[in-house]
């Protein structure tokens, strides 16, 4: 048959939809859906026809079960939301790829509140008039970090970019040439500095910038004195910084605010735990930076955000700036913020699901690795082998680039499957896992994967062990 001839063989959408398998698939999913997959998949078919190799590849195309086939497969993809939980094996706790950080079930339920019906987001009950949706998560931040004020924008990108803007538009900000950083997904200092309408003015070398760099940059232009968290890497040998405490003591004494991106931002010393030292927001405030910016979903465990906080008169000018409304922050990240703040106001920040895979120690971990071997064996054990070894987490983030974290991992391979096949196969199982490859095994790092996700977890594994290979 030629290719015409095949192409009008093909059947139309109504005789697909009078199908008996097709009819079957009505008891589980609205008609309209059905509809839309037949389209898409006679769509394909026909384009698939025209790009075959040759017209025996082409006739495959026709073929009503392929068709049927191919409808119920599609039926279902069209069925699950684009965006999905997945199950993060990697063991990068702050993985942003996957969503950062996840919210505690405290938090999820106050969120779920605030979402689910009517709050007094910019209402004062106690004078009965109109209110500010801040007041409520200010206060606690203030609490928690000694600030005189606080705004919370989109994310930290967004908060730096509104203080640049508040504070410098049109005028100078002083930054050394070794913060002068990017991070991922675009965010490069000098590119936000250029959209604010600041002009950046480089101080220092690479790897050293001193007291005397700054004060020599300074005139009766400059606006701001900035001092970015170097976040995503260390410098190491011949290297000198000035710190927040010296930069903030230049600025007093120059009659110059100074800003200081944190990055990361952490309530808390992880030094506490074992970990290497990051600086905290309270240490920031401390040192009399008059604005501290930083991430709501780093470190911190919260949702995504940019808080911004530090001395009153600043935060005034930032707060009533009309670039404020467009990066503001809706009520499900304010509830969820407050609530996870609470944490840290509470002295339990082990309580907060990043903090608590961050400090996780190694014998929970090994305890956790063992259970999800054992589950493997039992379910698929015939078609899995499992070895339980030492291995290495991953903060994330742009956070503690140099931190490792001692972790286990259940290494697993199935026999006729390369690692990366089967990794492929975690990744497109009903619930996905996404792990990592080494020496052609596929690494699951319980650090990252939480207990009662573990039967969810060896299902997809078992699914992606048994799958026919796909078409
Ligand atoms: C991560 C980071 C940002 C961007 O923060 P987001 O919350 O991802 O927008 C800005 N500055 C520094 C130093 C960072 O580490």
């Amino acid at each position: 048959m030629s290719r015409q001839d095949l192409l009008r063989s093909l059947p139309g959408v109504d005789t697909v939809l009078g199908w008996q398998d097709i009819r079957e698939l009505l008891s589980l999913h609205p008609r309209v859906r059905i509809v839309r997959a037949v389209r898409e998949v006679l769509d394909e078919c026909r384009r698939a026809v025209l790009d075959a190799a040759d017209e025996e590849a082409a006739r495959h195309w026709v073929e009503s079960h392929e068709i049927a086939r191919r409808v119920a497969h599609r039926v279902g993809k069209l069925a699950v939301p684009g965006l999905r939980p997945v199950i993060n094996a990697t063991g990068v706790v702050i993985h942003t790829n996957l969503g950062r950080s996840l919210l505690d079930t405290e938090s999820l339920e106050s969120t779920g509140k605030v979402a689910g019906g009517y709050s007094n987001l910019e209402y004062d009950l106690e004078a009965g008039k109109r209110g500010s949706r801040y007041v409520h998560v200010a206060r606690i931040i203030r609490r928690i970090s000694g600030a005189e004020a606080a705004v919370v924008v989109n994310n930290n990108a967004a908060a730096v970019l509104l203080c640049l803007n508040s504070l410098a538009e049109g005028r100078e900000v002083v930054v050394s040439r070794g913060e002068l950083v990017e991070i991922g997904g675009s965010f490069r200092i000098p590119d936000v500095m250029a959209r604010s309408g600041a002009h950046l003015v480089e101080v220092g070398t690479t790897n050293k910038t001193h007291p005397e760099d700054y004060r020599r940059a300074i005139t009766e232009r400059t606006a701001l004195l900035l001092k970015v968290h170097q976040s995503n890497f260390q410098q190491v040998g011949f290297t000198a910084g000035v710190g927040l405490e010296e930069l903030a003591a230049l600025g007093r004494r120059m009659g110059i605010p100074v800003m200081n991106d944190l990055g990361s931002g952490s309530f808390v010393d992880l030094s506490r735990w074992g970990l290497m030292k990051e600086p905290t927001v309270q240490e920031a405030i401390g040192a009399g930076a008059d604005v501290v910016t930083f991430s709501g979903d780093k470190l911190l465990g919260g949702p995504q955000a940019g808080i911004i906080i530090g001395k009153a008169d600043a935060l005034e000018c930032i707060a009533q700036n009309p670039l404020n409304r467009a990066l503001r922050v809706g009520k499900l990240t304010l509830a969820a913020l407050e609530s996870v703040l609470m944490h840290y106001e509470e002295e339990r920040p082990e309580t907060i699901p990043t903090i608590r895979m961050l400090i996780a120690p190694p014998s929970e971990l090994k305890r956790r690795a063992r259970r999800l071997q054992r589950r493997i064996r039992e379910k698929c054990g015939h078609v899995v082998s499992s070895e339980i070894k030492p291995g290495v987490s991953r903060v994330g983030g742009g956070a503690l680039p140099l931190q490792e974290l001692p972790t286990w991992v259940v290494a697993v391979n199935t026999k006729g499957l390369t690692a990366s096949a089967l990794d492929e196969r975690l990744r497109r199982a009903s619930t996905p896992v996404v792990a990592r490859i080494a020496e052609d095994r596929v690494l699951l790092d319980v650090r990252t994967v939480a207990d009662a996700e573990i039967p969810l977890l060896v299902k997809s594994v078992t699914e992606a062990a048994m799958a026919p290979a796909e078409a």
